[in-house]
């Protein structure tokens, strides 16, 4: 019998559309209460921890989450574990406890983009997908999954492309690592690397800025006046700056404070190519923290759990490294 742990913290999964206004909103009870597990295999131990539309959603709660996963893990001796969530913030949760729950076992986050009276509804659906992967063999050892619309994806790598099509969540240049099929779950892909840290608290302030043509030094000297612990850019292409941008970049790193640089392109790595004014180049080498292909809001995470391990900025980077 295998005993999987569901926590379910809210988002359009666990809400109802209004039939004579369209709107759609969280109600009392979650719908997925009702759930059945699809065999007398599955034992499933049901939290309700929260009832938050994703925007709400915190590394307040991302850390209760993840605690709460650490002592189920030791008082009930769960197999997996199924997270569901509201979609505009679920790429967020999965990374953070990608990088911060120390085990195994697999962990699951779904969620939904029709709600649960509404037609074609797909939250059921996923649900009963992610109780199939994380109580699959398989799915032990690979980090944060993310299924949905019969796709697992890695977290690291898994990102919302659509506002409103069930096939929203893609792995722009990678692709899914696996898939749910009627009979059962198939990967196809290994994981090649997994990090994982030590994280009791959230305490830090981490910003995160899109770069654009004609940027100038305006909002990074508001910035600089701001309690402010870490900084993420999404620069132009390889990682590269408008010129005007510079010294308060520079400004920030002279403070200590890390300054991470990924692209705002969706596919790639950033990298130290360019060496004009404002190049890649010249931003590494005043100490700008480069990535290995992450996104803006990936990278937030990732540097706010950086600074709960780390205040070394070589430690830092080297965890970019990765
Ligand atoms: N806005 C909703 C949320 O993230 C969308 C969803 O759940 O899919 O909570």
């Amino acid at each position: 019998m295998k005993k999987i742990l569901i926590l379910h913290t809210g988002g359009t999964i666990a809400m109802e559309e209004d039939q004579d206004t369209g709107f759609v909103k969280p109600q009392g009870n979650n719908p997925l209460l009702k759930f059945i597990p699809p065999s007398n295999e599955i034992d499933l131990l049901v939290e309700d921890v929260f009832h938050l539309p994703s925007p709400h959603m915190t590394p307040k709660e991302m850390l209760v989450l993840q605690q709460l996963i650490h002592s189920k893990i030791q008082q009930d001796n769960i197999d997996g574990v199924v997270i569901t969530h509201g979609t505009d913030t679920l790429e967020e949760t999965a990374y953070f406890l990608d990088l911060t729950v120390r085990s195994n076992i697999p962990v699951v986050v779904t969620g939904a983009m029709r709600s649960s009276n509404e037609l074609g509804s797909d939250g059921l659906y996923n649900f009963l997908s992610a109780v199939k992967v994380a109580s699959s063999a398989e799915a032990k050892g690979k980090g944060v999954l993310v299924v949905l619309n019969d796709e697992i994806h890695c977290a690291t790598n898994v990102t919302k492309t659509h506002t409103s099509n069930v096939a929203t969540f893609q792995s722009p240049q990678y692709g899914p690592i696996g898939l749910v099929t009627k009979r059962g779950v198939v990967f196809h892909q290994a994981i090649l690397h997994r990090e994982s840290y030590r994280v009791e608290n959230v305490t830090k302030n981490v910003l995160l800025l899109k770069a654009y043509a004609g940027m100038d030094g305006t909002l990074l000297t508001a910035i600089e006046a701001l309690p402010v612990d870490g900084l993420v850019i999404e620069a132009l292409g390889q990682g590269n700056l408008p010129p005007k941008t510079v010294p308060a970049i520079q400004r920030l790193i002279g403070k200590g404070v890390p300054v991470v640089l990924v692209s705002r392109c969706f596919n790639g790595i950033v990298q130290d190519v360019y060496s004009y004014e404002g190049g890649g180049k010249q931003l590494k080498e005043m100490g700008a923290i480069f990535t290995n292909g992450l996104s803006g809001q990936k990278a937030r995470i990732k540097l706010l759990v950086a600074l709960e391990v780390s205040q070394n900025t070589n430690h830092i980077q080297n965890m970019f490294q990765n």
